[in-house]
């Protein structure tokens, strides 16, 4: 199965650097790209040949809900799908599983693809907590063709440590016991582990955060996961 690469660039890149971006990165046939830029910016990423995604999205059409999006508005800019449940929306913002499942159905009715995210703390995985941790948050999950799982286990977001292959693939295959659906590892993914990652039978793609705000490893990614896909 073809291999789905998302590049989340949380709060960073205006839309200088977005532009600035797209005069660099390339991607080969044979892998699918999603591209993560913050609010601001997707105007000018959506003009450019890749699918654009937003970081998050509001489960209400319009109102007085200060500082959010519609997945109506989404639409109407052009962007194809949206980020939901990401762990620093969890850790930071006060998202909760169900609210993951309210922006996840909104933007399914509007139309959007949706990457939802899930995973499980260091401190869930130490006390055994993991499978309890993901059943909980896939389950409230809708079933949908347009909806895709990240696996991002929270203790490997940004911090450099990576789930062992065996320790992603094992996650990846209970979360596909749950949830029939594409799923992508998320958590310090870059060009030197990439291969050995998404050659593990259960995994298929990446959710990447920091390897993707530079055009030269973005596109390596790509190139890794078109070879294996
Ligand atoms: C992410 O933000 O979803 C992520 C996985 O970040 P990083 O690749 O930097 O760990």
């Amino acid at each position: 199965m073809i291999k789905l690469i998302a590049g989340n660039w949380k709060m960073f890149k205006g839309p200088t650097d977005t532009l600035a971006f797209f005069d660099s990165f390339e991607a080969p046939d044979g892998v699918d790209v999603v591209l993560c830029p913050p609010f601001v910016s997707l105007e000018a990423a959506v003009g450019e040949e890749w699918p654009i995604y937003a970081q998050n999205v509001h489960w209400s059409d319009e109102g007085a809900f200060t500082g959010e999006v519609s997945a109506r508005m989404l639409v109407e800019l052009g962007v194809q799908g949206t980020l939901v449940g990401h762990s620093e929306r969890r850790l930071y913002f006060g998202e909760t599983d169900d609210t993951v499942r309210l922006r996840a159905e909104a933007a399914l009715a509007a139309g959007l693809g949706v990457i939802a995210c899930v995973g499980e703390t260091e401190a869930e995985r130490e006390t055994g907590e993991t499978e309890a941790v993901l059943r909980r948050q896939v389950e409230v999950l809708p079933h949908n063709d347009s909806l895709v799982i990240a696996y991002e286990p929270v203790w490997a977001i940004g911090t450099g440590k990576t789930a062992t292959p065996a320790m992603a693939e094992d996650a990846h295959a209970f979360i596909k016991s749950l949830h029939a659906t594409r799923v992508l590892y998320g958590g310090s993914v870059k060009p030197e582990n990439a291969a050995e990652l998404l050659s593990q039978p259960s995994i298929d793609g990446a959710l990447v955060g920091g390897a993707s705000l530079d055009a030269a490893s973005f596109s390596s990614l790509c190139q890794i996961a078109a070879s294996l896909s």
